[in-house]
Parts: C-alpha cells; sequence; structure tokens
C-alpha cells in the first residue's frame, strides 16, 4: 500500500502516519523528521536545508526529490509506505507521479483555529522523534520525557509562533492546491480531523479499509 497524508501543519500528520503505519505494516516517511535528523548531524542535506526549515520555508524541489527518491526505493519501503509531508508542491506532487503508483491521498482536514493550538503545545522528542502534546497526548509515563525511548522531550524552533505563522502562509500557497490536484484525479480521502487523535484515527481506519474492499 503506498500512500500519501495530506494536511497542514498542526493537523496531527505525524501523528496519524505512525499509527497508519504500525497498523498497516508499511514505512513511515517523514520528510520533516528526515530534515531535522541532518540538520541535527550537520550531513551536507541538513546543512543545505536548515535555513530554509527554520524560517518555516519549503526546502528546495529538486533537493527534496532526489531525497525522497533514494527513501522510496530502500528496503523498508519493499511492504509499501505513507508520505508524511511529501509532496508539498505541484512540482513534487508531479515527480511523485513518475516515481510511484499512489494508491490514495488522506486529507486530514481541521479547522484552522485549532492548528496553532496544536502547534504550540506540540512537543517532539530529541531522540526518536515521536509526537507528543502538552494537553491532548502527554507522556504516560514522566513529564518531559518520551514513553518509547525515554528521550527528552523539547519543542521544536520550528513549532514557535513566529515561524508557525510562517509554516500556515507556506502550506496556503503552495500545499493547499495539492487538494484539487489529487481530487481531480480521484485519489483523495477527506477526513474531519477536528476531534481527538484516537477519534480521528478510527475514522481514518475505517475510510482505508472501505477503500481496500473497494478494490
Ligand atoms: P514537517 O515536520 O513536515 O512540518 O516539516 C518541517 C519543515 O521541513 C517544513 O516546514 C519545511 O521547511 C521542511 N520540509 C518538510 N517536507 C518538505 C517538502 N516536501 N518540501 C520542502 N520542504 C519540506
Amino acid at each position: 500500500m503506498k500512500i500519501v497524508i495530506l494536511g497542514a501543519p498542526g493537523a496531527g500528520k505525524g501523528t496519524q502516519a505512525e499509527l497508519i503505519a504500525k497498523k498497516y505494516d508499511i514505512a513511515h516517511l517523514s520528510t520533516g523528521e528526515i530534515l531535522r535528523n541532518n540538520i541535527k548531524a550537520q550531513t551536507k542535506l541538513g546543512k543545505k536545508a536548515q535555513t530554509y526549515v527554520n524560517k518555516g520555508k519549503l526546502v528546495p524541489d529538486d533537493i527534496i526529490i532526489d531525497l525522497m527518491k533514494e527513501k522510496m526505493r530502500s528496503k523498508e519501503c519493499k511492504k509499501g509506505f505513507i508520505l508524511d509531508g511529501f509532496p508539498r508542491t505541484i512540482a513534487q506532487a508531479t515527480a511523485l507521479n513518475e516515481i510511484a503508483d499512489i494508491d490514495f491521498v488522506l486529507n486530514i482536514d481541521v479547522n484552522p483555529s485549532i492548528l496553532i493550538k496544536r502547534l504550540s503545545g506540540r512537543r517532539s522528542c530529541a531522540n526518536c522523534g515521536a509526537i507528543y502534546h502538552l494537553l491532548s497526548n502527554p507522556p504516560k509515563k514522566k513529564k518531559g520525557i518520551c514513553d518509547k525511548c525515554a528521550g527528552k522531550l523539547y519543542q521544536r524552533d520550528d513549532d514557535k509562533i513566529e515561524t508557525v505563522k510562517e509554516r500556515l502562509i507556506t502550506y496556503n500557497e503552495q500545499t493547499k492546491p495539492l487538494i484539487d490536484f489529487y481530487s481531480s484525479k480521484k485519489k483523495l480521502i477527506t477526513i474531519d480531523a477536528n476531534r481527538a487523535i484516537k477519534a480521528n484515527f478510527k475514522e481514518i481506519v475505517e475510510k482505508i479499509d472501505s477503500h481496500i474492499e473497494s478494490q
């Protein structure tokens, strides 16, 4: 199964993509997570990407397309994958069309007024990248510590309010047009994701399963 998950920053793409990957036994490819790991390790890619990421701007298409081509060919993607954060522009979607046959695109639809609240309370694990929220999804074992790997939770630089506003503008201008792009290809499945994580995931699973049955 090859899936794309689309949504504004703060819609909950990363959280839902992680749950979907686990349930359907496919790889979770998060471009944001790959870029953050490269920035942390100061690789060649990380050095190129960091100014864009820190400003809430998109990393140039050619860099991202080459990166994702390589990832999708890797062994971990043999059983399929969910792309979280890619494509983010029409040029990336056009390139993806030539690389892989995507089964469907999940559009995680959230009321814009909720997005800033979700982003400002988000905390990420510095070690494994797991995502938490101070109010709606805090760690269960110890405050400020990741349940999965005991790594320290932190607030991403680009989750701070000034960058969040820039990311929302970038999303509206460059990524939102993908909704029409995939809708016209009859690939789009929209999820009303204004509820809690579990309820949103339940709707996603129902829609994925009914899509699989209809094939
Ligand atoms: P995310 O974790 O998906 O919110 O991504 C964090 C940041 O990484 C974005 O704000 C962009 O700066 C960069 N990024 C992630 N995915 C892409 C992409 N497909 N194209 C360009 N930049 C990206």
